[in-house]
């Protein structure tokens, strides 16, 4: 199968209709921190949560959200959220400036005596939407706070990547970004 020039597109989330890349950082963070979308219609309001609000391309890879024709978004709800306190966005791009991202993390980490009390991830570069890491979250609820526990989570989750001739190294990148972050976190406790 002819592949084309594929090193900006995606390894996770992606159907034979589609591996484009979803482009925002915006998102991502949004993603991670529980934000919710508030649309309005002619039916009323309803609420999003936002790692909803992306759908995955699968055979309609023409609709990228799940809002229907006549909807309006009309607000963003972001929840106070006790662990975004220590949070954190890194990306990774092949220029300093005007350069999407290869791989971005956005994460959020509250640890208590070297144990993961709270987490929240999510990749950029990476997904067709925005990519929550709730595999990862999940094993490393009640970790310990180390580098195997980093590493390991953040495997779980891309074991589900699927690489292609010119960007299979994003899966590598994207597992040093997740440990680099989250070791940031740990160990700054999201002081700059
Ligand atoms: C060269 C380049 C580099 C870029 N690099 C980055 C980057 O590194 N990081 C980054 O985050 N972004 C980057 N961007 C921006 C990013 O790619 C997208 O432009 C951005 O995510 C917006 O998406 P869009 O262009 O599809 O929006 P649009 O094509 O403008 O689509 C928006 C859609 O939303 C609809 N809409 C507008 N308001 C509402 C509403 N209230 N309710 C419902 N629907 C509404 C509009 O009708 C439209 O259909 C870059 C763009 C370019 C061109």
């Amino acid at each position: 199968m002819r592949q084309g020039f594929n090193r900006s597109t995606a390894v996770l989330g992606t159907s034979d209709n589609c591996i484009a890349t979803h482009p925002s950082d915006m998102c991502v963070a949004l993603a991670a921190l529980d934000a919710l979308i508030e649309v309005q219609s002619v039916r009323g309001v309803r609420r999003i949560p936002f790692t909803e609000f992306h759908q995955l391309p699968r055979d309609t890879p023409q609709l990228e959200t799940q809002l229907a024709e006549d909807e309006l978004i009309t607000a963003v709800e972001l929840p106070p959220l006790p662990v975004a306190a220590n949070s954190r966005y890194r990306k990774v791009r092949d220029r300093a400036s005007y350069a999407f991202a290869l791989v971005s993390v956005a994460a959020a980490l509250d640890v208590d005596h070297d144990t993961v009390k709270d987490v929240r991830i999510a990749l950029g570069g990476v997904g067709v939407k925005p990519w929550r890491a709730y595999e990862t979250e999940r094993l490393l609820s009640g970790a310990p706070a180390n580098d195997e526990s980093f590493r390991r989570a953040a495997d779980a989750e891309l074991a589900q990547a699927v690489g292609r001739s010119g960007n299979h190294f994003k899966i590598e990148l994207a597992r040093r970004t997740v440990v680099a972050t989250l070791r940031q976190l740990r160990d700054t406790g999201g002081a700059a």
